[in-house]
């Protein structure tokens, strides 16, 4: 691995960057299928990542056609990463057997371990002798968007694939590694002026976010929308709020400290709820909510903006859903992509139907939204949201940060990248940008702000 990295750090050309020999294996962080039942029992919130997250050195799979092996410069933590590492809802070893029985190149996913990881920025060492568009020494990002292409499910809309998967949490070989192996159609053209981290935590939350709010399949946002955005400062939530300034609209952001509050503003967001502060009581029991509650959110809505919400960007679940439902505009639509806090949902129905709302469900992004988010984010109009980063041995602390929701947007994790702060190839750009909105997040984490 030493050989490929200096090969990177001193700029060798493609061609020597294919001619190098690669490892047999990699260190990569991972679960083990004999410690899926480790925590039978035990409440979610003291299932410790540290305990079932292992980085070690695993074997690597022989190449297919359509995909590129990527020396991972850097990667970052999703929850889906929180998610395998305490086997709810489900241990992921079910999504990788079921991948091994449809095919002989998904039979190489069906393993004893779990390589973790959805996010990757790095630069391309090998390719399948069917990629075309992608060569050793590319620097790439990569989405997280698994999908046979041949399916014609996958034709209009890849998110609607019956195949469709995540990778590195319904695949094997993920990203937290340094090498990885990904589908050719998943590699995106790295941002110039960003370093390997800041590259790469945005594209599986940035794209989850535009799909939700600007693609063609869910909110569909329109400039002067006002979008109400639970967990503001959050992975998807910080995306979302940036991808509401600048597309015209009026973001209501959610969060739950005075300093999340000053991120808040920093960010350009002036209408902000601190939820813990105002000490929202939606299930006044664990079946019975409190409508009293959800109306006491919706008018401290109006006072801050004057209208409904057009939009609620909702994804915590059971324990804001029925308020979703309640303070969205007649009309409005209440946009879905997960439920943190529970999966069985309650909302009053009258309220939706007699108001004409929908509730749209979303998923990742297909191909265009997840290339015209890091389209966004190459142009400087969309910011990394990266507070802090951990080295690859320091995984399982990460991952519990964000369990435990005690970090601001993004962590990024070095992989094969010694230190942060390299793979900046632009530096004009970045001054032209400006350092002060690329490192906001870098800089509230210091208590700079
Ligand atoms: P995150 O970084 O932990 O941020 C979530 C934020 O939501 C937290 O910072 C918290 O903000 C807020 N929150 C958490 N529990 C809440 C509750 N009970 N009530 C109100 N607010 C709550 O996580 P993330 O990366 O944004 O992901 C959020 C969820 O989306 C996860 O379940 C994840 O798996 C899912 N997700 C789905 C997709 C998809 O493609 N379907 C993609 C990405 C993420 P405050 O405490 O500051 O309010």
């Amino acid at each position: 691995m030493q050989e490929i990295l200096e090969a990177i750090q001193t700029g060798a050309s493609g061609d020597d960057i294919a001619n190098l020999t690669l490892p047999e294996s990699t260190r990569a962080a991972h679960v083990l299928r004999s410690e899926a039942g480790m925590w039978e029992g035990v409440d979610s919130w003291d299932k410790d990542p540290r305990q079932s997250l292992h980085v070690g050195e695993l074997p690597l799979p022989e190449l297919a056609p359509d995909e590129a092996v990527v020396a991972v410069m850097a990667s970052s933590i999703n929850f889906n990463t929180v998610w395998t590492s305490i086997f709810e809802p489900l241990p992921t070893f079910g999504f990788l057997d079921r991948l091994g029985k449809e095919s002989v190149w998904g039979a190489r996913h069906a393993q004893d371990f779990h390589i973790v990881g959805s996010d990757a920025s790095g630069v391309v060492v090998r390719v399948g002798s069917a990629v075309r568009n992608w060569k050793p020494g590319d620097r790439v990002t990569v989405h997280c968007n698994y999908v046979d292409d041949q399916d014609p499910s996958a034709h209009n809309d890849s998110m609607l694939a019956a195949n469709q998967r995540i990778w590195g949490f319904e695949t094997n070989y993920g990203g937290l590694a340094d090498l990885s192996i990904v589908k050719a159609n998943q590699l995106m053209p790295k941002p110039a002026h960003l370093s390997w981290e800041e590259s790469a935590v945005n594209a599986l939350c940035a794209s989850t976010s535009y799909r939700m709010l600007v693609g063609d399949h869910a909110g569909r946002m329109k400039q002067g929308d006002n979008v109400f955005i639970w967990g503001a400062t959050g992975g998807i939530g910080a995306y979302a709020t940036q991808l509401v300034i600048n597309g015209g609209g009026t973001p209501i952001g959610v969060v739950s400290s005075e300093s999340r509050v000053k991120l808040l503003n920093a960010m350009g967001c002036d209408a902000v709820i601190d939820r813990r502060a105002e000490g929202y009581q939606f299930w006044s029991d664990e079946h019975t909510q409190d409508e009293s509650e959800w109306r006491r959110l919706g008018k401290k809505v109006r006072s801050l903006v004057g209208e409904d919400p057009d939009i609620v960007f909702e994804h915590p679940g059971r324990s804001t859903m029925g308020a979703s439902v309640f303070i969205t505009k007649r009309g409005g639509k209440i946009v879905t992509c997960a439920a943190t806090s529970g999966y069985m949902l309650e909302y009053d129905n009258r309220h939706l139907w007699m108001k004409l709302k929908s509730i749209i469900s979303s998923h990742f992004a297909n191909y265009q939204e997840a290339w015209e988010m890091n389209r966004l984010i190459d142009k400087g109009a969309i910011q990394p949201v990266m507070s802090e980063v951990y080295a690859l041995d320091q995984v399982g602390d990460a991952a519990l940060k964000v369990h435990h929701n005690e970090g601001e947007g993004k962590i990024g994790v070095l992989c094969l990248a010694p230190e942060a702060g390299q793979g900046i190839t632009d530096a004009a750009k970045r001054e032209a940008i400006g350092e002060d909105r690329i490192t906001l997040y870098q800089r509230h984490a210091r208590g700079e702000l």
